[in-house]
């Protein structure tokens, strides 16, 4: 079909390895907007947010907001600890959690599970899926513009509450660098790994 799925990752440069998807894609329409990014609340917004819900505003929690603005990058509770470390020596993984946690509870944050690696916080929280590079872990934003159309199996007498897909393989940086890797994934069949 035209628009086809490899066609439409291609577009941001991604080429999947395996599809880590409830199911048959090649009806699937997607589209990824690359570099958009619904941005979270400033740090001065999520700071009289959290004043309202009296909760603990401190210089700390202020960098996590900062660190987190506009931030595509999907960083995993350890990775933001480690660039706050750096810029407040002595900041707690302890207060890392909390905030992201608060910050989820509120609203203002997706947690993003995708596959063996940790959890990862996703500022943007519209409705989207994500793609995983197997090679450098960067996870970049798809969006899926027909869920409807997909064809599922197995779901008799299940009501889904919501679905998320992954898909797994290449980025474009890693392809450059390792063609090689690309040219080997590109022929795995669509996996039917993962239920809504
Ligand atoms: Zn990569
Ligand atoms: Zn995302």
């Amino acid at each position: 079909m035209a628009g086809g799925i490899d066609d439409i990752l291609g577009t941001c440069g991604y080429r999947p390895a395996a599809r880590t998807i409830v199911l048959y894609l090649h009806k699937l329409l997607i589209s990824m907007r690359c570099n958009t990014l619904p941005v979270m609340r400033s740090p001065a917004e999520l700071t009289e947010a959290f004043r309202r819900q009296n909760l603990k505003v401190t210089p700390q929690r202020q960098l996590l907001f900062r660190l987190l603005h506009a931030n595509a990058a999907h960083p995993s509770a350890e990775v933001l600890y480690a660039q706050a470390s750096e810029l407040m020596p002595g900041i707690s993984l302890r207060t890392i959690y909390q905030t992201l946690n608060d910050l989820a509870a509120m609203g203002e944050l997706q947690q993003v599970s995708v596959g063996s690696g940790p959890t990862r916080f996703d500022p943007n929280t519209d409705v989207h899926h994500h793609a995983v590079c197997d090679q450098c872990g960067e996870v970049a934003d798809v969006y899926v513009t027909n869920l409807a159309a997909l064809e599922v199996e197995g779901l008799q007498g299940f009501r889904p509450r919501s679905t998320r897909l992954v898909f797994s393989g290449t980025c474009q940086r890693c392809a450059a660098v390792s063609p090689s890797a690309t040219a080997r994934s590109s022929n795995v069949p669509i996996n039917k790994e993962q239920s809504p």
